[in-house]
């Protein structure tokens, strides 16, 4: 029997109601009834998570180093196991499920290792006999909202160094994928870790994750999804005066210029643009091809797409699973008739798939005519559509690539070393691939964006420790010994 509860100072829990979980590529597999918290329960778990969190603290460096160790290595041995479930609630194929797992664990052991690695400054000061050092402490308790497309990485990746650093943790993981969160919960609480460090509150959105981030007993707040949810995250936060990270949509551009290897270039552009679906933040929904080769790799990119298996996400073989809901397979046909309308023209896909078990399958799907002004080429779809756009040149293709609100990843396929070093500097954007895939990025190194795709510190490596830490400068006069 499946844990389905919630996690709560220390102890599973009931919920005071229950959600159904299906299965995105066989609807009639219920994969269970999973607790949603009230609000008394996330006030129990803020106030536990503040209890507990001076009592880690505390434990010193060892300690948690230990845990995080713990946690990391128990995720990679059990990848596959959990992975599965991550497959069957959201759909992604086996192999990226346990990829995705094994990936948490290597969070967790790089943040154990950070710990060890937390030294601070030491400064002279401009007053004689005055000594100065600078430490980062915890900021408190660390609120995170995270979402359904990596349901073990996305919150492992804030967890991770959440604890590190020595703060707590209250947890609202996405109501689609419930079943993962309970799984990395039960890693986690297997460590010998205070009463209340680490809580699972699931729950709606609108209801407990809304109240989770306007709380006055959260010290900060890491969040992802969309903008619309962003934004009102970041003005619960200004009027409390809490410290809030946020990673959402994008537009990421992939340019193709006229001297790239064109096969190289159609194999990263459709990864990018299909991988998981194309419900990556990070996936390439505008491929703006230089007009000399265009016509050769548009014919490319459909024989590409056309070639991927869909299908349920636990067969063999699958390497495109279901949409994850029926409402985003719904948005997504939208998106297709908007096309249409917009005037972009439809090389391949488009239409929902059938397949031996019922699910939310698409086919990949190929725009091509599309201006960057259109709707489809300014919205996240979040789909496994990808529009191709038209340029003359690389200074028109990189024009095009900047005229975005977002700004997470960009890619270039180039030979050419001045204009691939010309796009490192002259892109606007957190991440940029150079004859690469605008998805895929390493565990190690900094991870976020520019403009509306993100808001606060960097995630990810050392450079997380500024949002999960606050620095104290202290003056010290020692005096002379009598
Ligand atoms: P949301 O932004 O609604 O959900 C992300 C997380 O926020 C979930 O845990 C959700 O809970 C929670 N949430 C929702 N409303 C609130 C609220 N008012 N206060 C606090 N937390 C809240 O994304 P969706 O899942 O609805 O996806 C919609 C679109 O968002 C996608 O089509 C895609 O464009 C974008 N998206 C982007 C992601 C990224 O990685 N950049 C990831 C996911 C989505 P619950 O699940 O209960 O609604």
């Amino acid at each position: 029997m499946m844990n389905t509860e919630l996690y709560i100072d220390g102890r599973w829990t009931a919920g005071t109601t229950e959600i159904e979980n299906w299965n995105p590529s066989d609807v009639s597999d219920l994969i269970g009834l999973y607790s949603q918290a009230s609000a008394d329960q996330l006030d129990e778990a803020l106030a536990a998570a503040r209890r507990a969190q001076p009592i880690w603290w505390a434990a010193g460096i060892q300690k948690r180093h230990d845990v995080l160790m713990g946690i990391g290595t128990e995720l990679m041995a059990r990848a596959a196991e959990i992975g599965r479930i991550v497959a069957r609630e959201e759909g992604k194929p086996l192999a990226e499920g346990t990829g995705e797992v094994y990936r948490a664990g290597q969070f967790f052991t790089y943040f154990a290792a950070e710990v060890l690695r937390n030294q601070g400054d030491l400064a002279e000061s401009v007053r004689p006999g005055v000594e100065i050092d600078v430490r980062r402490e915890p900021v408190g308790v660390v609120a995170i909202v995270s979402p359904w497309n990596f349901p073990v990485a996305t919150p492992a990746w804030k967890i991770a160094p959440a604890l590190a650093f020595g703060n707590a943790v209250v947890w609202k993981p996405a109501n689609l994928t419930p079943a993962s969160a309970v799984a990395l919960t039960e890693v986690i609480a297997r460590q010998d870790i205070p009463a209340g460090l680490f809580n699972l509150v699931t729950g709606p959105g609108r209801d407990v994750g809304q109240r989770l981030v306007e709380s006055r007993d959260v010290d900060a707040i890491s969040f992802t999804g969309s903008v619309p949810v962003g934004r009102g995250i970041a003005a619960s936060a200004v009027t409390n005066m809490t410290k809030v990270q946020m990673e959402m949509g994008s537009k990421n551009p992939m340019i193709v210029m006229d001297d790239a290897d064109l096969d190289l270039a159609v194999g990263h552009a459709a990864g990018a643009a299909f991988g998981g679906t194309g419900q990556k933040c990070t996936a390439a929904s505008r491929l703006i091809v230089h007009s000399a080769i265009h016509d050769a790799f548009v014919e490319k990119l459909v024989v590409a797409a056309q070639a991927y298996k869909v299908g349920h996400a636990l067969d063999e073989g699958t390497q495109i699973g279901p949409v994850v809901s029926e409402s985003q397979l719904t948005q997504n046909m939208d998106y297709v008739t908007l096309a249409q309308q917009e005037g972009a023209e439809l090389l391949c896909g488009g239409t929902r798939l059938d397949c031996p078990t019922e699910g939310y399958f698409m086919a990949p799907t190929v725009f091509a005519g599309t201006r960057n002004d259109m709707r489809i080429n300014r919205e996240e779809m979040f789909a496994p559509i990808t529009c191709v756009i038209k340029a003359d040149s690389y200074d028109q293709a990189l024009t095009i690539a900047n005229d975005s609100e977002f700004g997470l990843t960009a890619g270039i396929m180039t030979r050419s070393l001045s204009r691939a070093s010309h796009f490192r500097a002259n892109m606007r954007a957190g991440c940029v691939m150079v004859n690469l895939p605008t998805a895929g990025t390493d565990y190690h190194v900094p991870f976020g964006g520019r403009g509306a795709s993100s808001f606060g510190p960097r995630e990810q490596g050392r450079y997380a420790a500024e949002f999960y830490t606050t620095v104290k400068t202290a003056y010290v006069a020692a005096g002379t010994p009598e």
